[in-house]
């Protein structure tokens, strides 16, 4: 073998390494892709008789047709346990503990949401409009944003208790 054989081989053998690690990148960026896919639950769509049957009155009154409960009613309010804030109607996880506040509003409050939980839309019920927002799975309505939260985020998620479930840590 002489010294131009070998450089060709060396060269290949330099290409082929590239190339895997390209192709083992690309592999890995698929994956991640998935994974961040699958930890998105699947959207949640029933009718309302199919609602009715699975939520309380009170919970179909605020979840699906967009109530409000009163203030001061919903146990939540004082929960102070570590743990996970669910959406009452399909599970999804929506708030962590650590993001929650105490407002003093009578509605069980949160500075943060869990990324992707919610999708808003903005609502004219009263004078002047407020930002609502839903389940991104089931489309359940949960509450409002109000810009009046601590730092860091400055914003307020006015939830109603009873479109939650607490589950401590
Ligand atoms: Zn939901």
């Amino acid at each position: 073998m002489n010294r131009r054989q070998l450089l060709k081989i060396g060269v290949g053998l330099l290409f082929t390494t590239a190339t895997m690690s390209l192709a083992s990148r690309i592999a890995t960026a698929g994956q991640e892709g998935m994974s961040n896919q699958t930890r998105k639950m699947e959207k949640l769509i029933m009718s309302d008789d199919e609602w009715r049957e699975k939520l309380t009155p009170e919970q179909f009154y605020i979840l699906r047709e967009e109530g409000t409960e009163r203030p001061f009613s919903s146990a939540l309010n004082d929960e102070k346990r570590d743990g996970t804030y669910h959406c009452a109607a399909c599970e999804q996880a929506l708030f962590l503990s650590n993001m929650k506040f105490d407002s003093g509003t009578g509605w069980p409050s949160f500075f943060e949401s869990i990324d992707g939980a919610f999708e808003t839309k903005t609502d004219f019920k009263l004078i002047y409009p407020r930002k609502e927002y839903h389940c991104s799975r089931c489309g359940g309505h949960h509450g409002h944003i109000f810009k009046d939260g601590p730092p860091p985020t400055g914003k307020r998620w006015c939830n109603n208790g009873v479109a939650l479930k607490f589950i401590p840590a």
